[in-house]
């Protein structure tokens, strides 16, 4: 037993840690399992081995308590929903025959048995499965899972702390299953459910588990006063147990707000605060409920889930502030560094300037050691690191790429009237109506075709040197030519080019402005084996030269019809990325929007009547609080407009929004002042038609009628009724025809056929 004078007054910890492995070995080893290649005691072997790593990683760098439980084969969530039981009928026989067989059923569906739905966790660009619950649904504890994985890192010399998602978020982020009646919530489980979540306490603590984490971050969100009452109740029943380790609960992404005092007055032992961002709001708060008088905190001051070294100074002084307030203060980066990539260091190829302001999850874990070491033993014990990141963060302010003076003088001039198109709606559509001639009902894609292999190798092979810049470019113009003559052939309105020259719809437009970085290794989780590399935005953004033109123009240049100009949002262009935490997003969205202004006029000079600004992000970046939507939805949409109105009344400006949900944003959608906009509908049986129309906007749309998520080919007939069903609310003369999304995703055989279903049906309709 260590003697109390040794124990330091403030440890280091972090909430999770990146799964994959530095070479994505698990992503390799899951995929290798699924395709039959390898069998599952070496998928376990090479997890247990990835999670030992990690450990051993966190230890080193003076991590002493390490998390358990937030590795995961798939998906926490998942985990989760298997730990308590909550197994869909559909899949409980192949979770009867096979733990993980079944596991990996939930996730991907197999012939026979839809997958659970997935959707993003919170704000993030992580993707986590929806559990299903019905009012029938009886909890046991069914996957031993994390209790094994605690004994797994006691066994290797760890001191422990499982993390579990809490009861209250899981009902809260669980679904009412396919079939059960409306009104169900599944938060009235809640007193079945916590009899399981008392086994699996008790039963880490005999494991080895001191503490026990238990992740609410559903607190901070918005939740009603019913909501808040059972979080009390559910906490303390929890810390009523007499068989129970000490509790934690934590909470990231925003301010707890109205759960703060809810919790605080829990008999639990400690809390975990985000004290980033938004969250700042979350010291004043804890001052003003009195603090967290005999409870541990896990104060989360180094950011969590962007790729910025930490303002040290400005940390200590929080920390100094927290010390006040609660009888232990540790430190921890403020959520899961599940969120950033690994490691930093091994990215060769960013300009060694610009890489010295950059922090991913191993230089989050030091920055957390330093700021827990000068907690304990002063400033000055750490005085080597303080002196470094004061003198990185001068750097970085004092850089040109972080200060363009060009940029800064254009943002600084922009007029409320360059954000607003001069012409009122009435005034275009009649120009634009004159100038393309289309028919009523007039049909369009989103943008992309069918991304094939022949592409796919051909930026392989310019990459590898095995082709010239030339040979590729022709590949693509190939791909341009077959993609029009598709298109005029199957009798489409409103061309488009294809894209296939975009890898992802961020990354080409980051690849070419200035300000954005790329990573090499830099890849974080989207979801189960899907990783993504999202560019850094790291300093101010400009357009040195046309992204666009070329390609259009080509396209425009094979057929006598209209090709629309395709181009990503600015808010999309930050969603997608790691931005700049060194002034506001608004700031960033602007010059964004300047920069793509530029690309809008060129296009329009290069006679493209319509022109397509792509915003599938704007719901999704919404504030998880709604007392800070307004702002955002005033800067993103004037952000928009900025990149759309500098063109004559007879450019047609469209955009595009795809993942449902729109209702909470359709004032916004109207302010975007698109003279059409593409929207996600065909799944949801065009509820968004309803929903527009409800909401008297003005201007015309496009509800997706045909699917793209789903292979299959939508017959005529189909089409027709959803055409029919949109034409209830959208008057004829402003609706438009298109598929829910880009076709990327999809082969050629399932493409062509249904866009000749679709031109079909509107064009019954239209007689
Ligand atoms: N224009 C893009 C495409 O068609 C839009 C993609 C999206 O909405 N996510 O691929
Ligand atoms: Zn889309």
């Amino acid at each position: 037993m260590a003697d109390r004078s040794a124990t330091p007054q403030s440890q280091p910890t972090v909430h999770g840690y990146p799964r994959q492995g530095p070479g994505r070995e698990l992503k390799k080893a899951v995929e290798g399992y699924w395709a039959g290649r390898t069998s599952a005691a070496d998928l376990h072997s090479t997890a247990a081995g990835l999670r030992r790593d990690a450990w051993q990683q966190l230890a080193d760098a003076g991590i002493r308590e390490v998390p358990t439980g937030s590795f995961s084969l798939y998906d926490h969530v998942l985990d989760a929903a298997v730990m308590v039981g909550a197994i869909p009928e559909r899949h409980r026989a192949a979770v009867h025959a096979d733990q993980l067989d079944g596991y990996f059923a939930m996730a991907r569906g197999t012939e026979d048995a839809a997958p659970l739905e997935m959707t993003k966790w919170f704000d993030t660009n992580y993707h986590y499965l929806v559990p299903e619950l019905r009012p029938d649904t009886v909890f046991t504890a069914t996957s031993r899972g994390p209790v094994e994985e605690c004994r797994e890192a006691v066994a290797l010399g760890h001191s422990v702390r499982p993390v579990l998602v809490g009861p209250v978020t899981f009902l809260l982020l669980a679904k009412a299953a396919p079939g059960v009646a409306d009104g169900f919530e599944p938060i009235t489980l809640v007193d079945r459910l916590l009899p399981v979540y008392a086994e699996i306490l008790s039963d880490l603590r005999a494991a080895g588990a001191d503490w026990v984490q238990l992740d609410e971050p559903a607190l901070v969100q918005d939740q009603t006063p019913a909501v808040l009452n059972t979080a009390a109740r559910v906490y303390r029943e929890l810390g009523a147990l007499t068989d129970r380790p000490k509790l934690l609960v934590a909470s990231y992404f925003d301010r707890l707000g109205e759960a703060l005092p809810v919790l605080a007055h829990a008999p639990v032992d400690g809390l975990a605060l985000d004290f980033t961002g938004p969250a700042a709001a979350n010291l004043a708060d804890l001052a003003a409920a009195g603090g967290l008088p005999g409870k541990r905190l896990i104060a989360g001051v180094v950011d969590g889930r962007n790729v910025w070294i930490n303002d040290l100074e400005r940390s200590l002084s929080t920390l100094a502030t927290l010390l006040g307030l609660a009888d232990r203060v540790d430190v921890a980066p403020s959520c899961s560094l599940l969120h950033v990539p690994l490691d930093a260091a091994v990215e060769r190829d960013v300009d060694p300037q610009v890489a010295r302001w950059l922090a991913f999850a191993r230089q989050k874990t030091a920055e957390t050691v330093t700021l827990a070491t000068a907690l304990t033993r002063g400033a000055d014990a750490v005085a080597p690191q303080l002196a470094a990141s004061r003198a990185a963060l001068a750097s970085r302010s004092a850089s040109a790429l972080t200060r363009d003076p060009a940029v800064r003088a254009r943002c600084a001039a922009v007029t409320p009237e360059q954000a607003r198109r001069p012409e009122p709606y009435a005034e275009r559509t009649s120009a634009q109506r004159a100038r393309l001639g289309l028919p009523p009902l007039p049909t369009t894609t989103i943008g992309s075709f069918p991304q094939t292999t022949e592409l796919r190798t051909a930026r392989a092979d310019l990459r590898a040197g095995r082709i010239d810049g030339a040979a590729y470019d022709e590949r693509i113009a190939a791909e341009i030519r077959e993609v029009i003559a598709f298109q005029e052939k199957a009798g489409l309105d409103v061309l488009v080019h294809g894209e296939p020259e975009r890898n992802d719809m961020v990354q080409y437009f980051a690849e070419q402005l200035t300000g954005y970085l790329a990573t090499r290794h830099g890849w974080v989780q989207s979801y189960g084996t899907r990783y993504v590399r999202p560019p850094i935005l790291a300093g101010d953004v400009s357009r040195p030269e046309p992204m666009t033109v070329r390609w259009t123009s080509y396209a425009q240049s094979l057929t006598d019809r209209p090709v629309k100009g395709m181009l990503t949002g600015p808010v999309t262009m930050l969603a997608w990325s790691f931005v700049r935490d060194d002034q506001p997003l608004a700031d960033t969205a602007r010059q964004v929007a300047l920069a793509l202004r530029d690309e809008v006029t060129d296009l329009e000079a290069a006679g493209t009547a319509v022109i397509q600004v792509d915003e599938p992000a704007l719901r999704e970046t919404l504030p998880l609080r709604s007392a800070d939507r307004s702002s955002y939805l005033a800067w993103a949409t004037e952000a928009f407009r900025l990149a759309t109105s500098g063109v004559r009344a007879e450019t047609q400006i469209h955009t595009h929004m795809c993942y449902a949900e729109f209702g909470a944003i359709l004032a916004a959608i109207d302010d975007l002042d698109a003279d059409v906009i593409s929207l996600e509908a065909a799944r949801s049986h065009m509820q968004i038609a309803d929903e527009l129309a409800t909401a008297g906007y003005p201007r015309e749309v496009g509800p997706g009628v045909y699917d793209i998520h789903s292979p299959r080919i939508p017959a005529e007939r189909e089409i027709t009724d959803l055409i029919d069903r949109a034409l209830r609310t959208v008057p004829a003369d402003r609706l438009w025809i298109n598929p829910d999304c880009g076709l990327k995703t999809r082969t050629a055989a399932e493409v062509r056929p249904a866009l000749e279903n679709l031109v079909a049906a509107a064009r019954r309709i239209r007689n």
